[in-house]
């Protein structure tokens, strides 16, 4: 079954096209600067084999409607030679959709009442909601005949109790108006909770863990039985952790504060706090790389940074053991959690009683799927799993369409597990 996964963006298309019966990434690509004179489009078809083919081109790509169509070319009628035959080998389409609100605990197949509730959460993530339905509605348009499926960010954190996930406002905030921890990188943390179960040899339902998804937005997540109980982003991707330019955690006086001292109107100060703070804001500079090659040449302002990253980073890890009070595994994740030795290493710094040992030589690996960066007499297993949000968004729709199949037609879904349609 090929599944073309999107993630739809305000100005960008990320796709994937998933031979879900071999979990295997027949073609990835992005369209990108769309609604500016030059697009851009690239396209790797059969990405890291060695028939691995890569297009990129320039073209005017003036709405995401043209935008998708250049992807559907590419993928019948592509230069470097056709991935599908014609449009019914795609099989469904899965959107990433990043703030399903309370509306949805699980992946859904798209209706007309899934837009509609959709739409009712785009107060909550305006940039983010609004691009992800423009995405579904153009793929309708342009795959009518194929179902289509939402997977949501918020889906896994939907575990987190109400005295975990309520602000300590007037209630009637949360009851009108939903004002409330949602969290999110649920696809991700669903991803690398299932890897390290599969790694640990254990149930995940047998799991805790505190994973550190840790990327330009950044994230810590407590799971509790392979469910998330607790997680650092809020009612949007503010909360939390020092990120590339996000601030993370503040004292919710500051709106006042800046607004008195400095006249500031509450869209300049969401703007601020959104874009030019984080990391940016303290050194200006977003990319962990680029941080640690001012740190080389003495800068002070980067060094403050980056203690400033790790301190967060740690005082979360805390409050989760406290938690959680059993720790299976930390899992590093995502961009910096990755590829970051020296984050890895300062983070996890003196939590030897918490448990937490470092193997310093496996630490400095290069990981490939994953890797265990623990010293063999640590408590606690420490893990670097690559994530793979675009597959999981696969495993949940081919999940849903499953059970879809289940209910329509028994038949179907026999032949869709022995795997006759391919
Ligand atoms: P993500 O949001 O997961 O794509 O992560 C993007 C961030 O990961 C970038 O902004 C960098 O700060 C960081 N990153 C990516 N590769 C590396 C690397 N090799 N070393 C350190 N940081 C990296």
């Amino acid at each position: 079954m090929n599944i073309l996964v999107i993630n739809s963006g305000s100005s960008s298309i990320k796709y994937q096209l998933l031979d879900m019966d071999r979990e295997r990434v027949l073609v990835t690509g992005l369209v990108e600067r769309i609604g500016e004179v030059h697009g851009g489009l690239t396209n790797r078809t059969n990405p890291g084999t060695k028939n691995e083919r890569l297009i990129q081109r320039s073209p005017t790509i003036p709405d995401h409607n043209s935008g998708m169509r250049l992807v559907i070319e590419q993928l019948i009628h592509g230069q470097d030679g056709p991935v599908v035959g014609d449009i019914s080998e795609i099989h469904a389409v899965a959107h990433r959709i990043v703030h399903g609100g309370e509306s949805f605990r699980q992946p859904v197949l798209v209706t007309e009442k899934v837009i509609e509730a959709i739409t009712a959460n785009v107060v909550l993530a305006p940039l983010h909601n609004s691009a992800n339905l423009e995405g579904i509605r153009v793929a309708m348009e342009l795959f009518p005949d194929v179902e289509q499926v939402a997977v949501f960010d918020t889906v896994f954190h939907q575990t987190i109790p109400p005295y975990a996930f309520l602000y300590a406002l007037p209630y009637e905030l949360y009851e009108k108006d939903r004002i409330r921890r949602y969290g999110f990188h649920g696809t991700s943390n669903k991803f690398v909770a299932g890897e390290c179960a599969r790694i640990l040899d254990k149930p995940v339902q047998e799991c805790n863990l505190i994973t550190l998804h840790l990327g330009n937005g950044c994230s810590v997540t407590a799971v509790k039985n392979g469910c998330s109980v607790d997680t650092s982003l809020g009612i949007t991707p503010l909360e939390g952790p020092v990120m590339g330019t996000r601030c993370g955690d503040v004292d919710p006086a500051l709106h006042a504060i800046l607004h008195r001292n400095r006249g500031m109107d509450i869209e300049a100060i969401d703007t601020m706090l959104n874009r030019e703070s984080g990391l940016k804001g303290v050194c200006g500079l977003n990319d962990m790389r680029d941080i640690h090659a001012a740190r080389q040449k003495g800068d002070e302002m980067a060094q403050l940074a980056f203690d400033m990253f790790v301190y967060r980073i740690k005082k979360y890890i805390g409050m989760y053991f406290a938690v959680l009070g059993r720790v299976d595994a930390v899992i590093f994740t995502a961009g910096i959690g990755e590829n970051d030795s020296e984050v890895r290493e300062s983070v996890l710094s003196g939590l030897q009683g918490l448990g937490i040992t470092l193997d310093k030589v496996a630490n400095d690996r290069c990981p490939d799927a994953w890797m265990r960066i623990n010293a063999p007499e640590s408590r606690v297993e420490v893990l670097v799993i690559r994530t793979n949000e675009e597959l999981e968004i696969g495993r949940q729709a081919v999940e849903v369409l499953s059970q879809e199949l289940v209910r329509e037609s028994p038949f179907w879904a026999a032949t869709l597990q022995s795997g006759m349609v391919s």
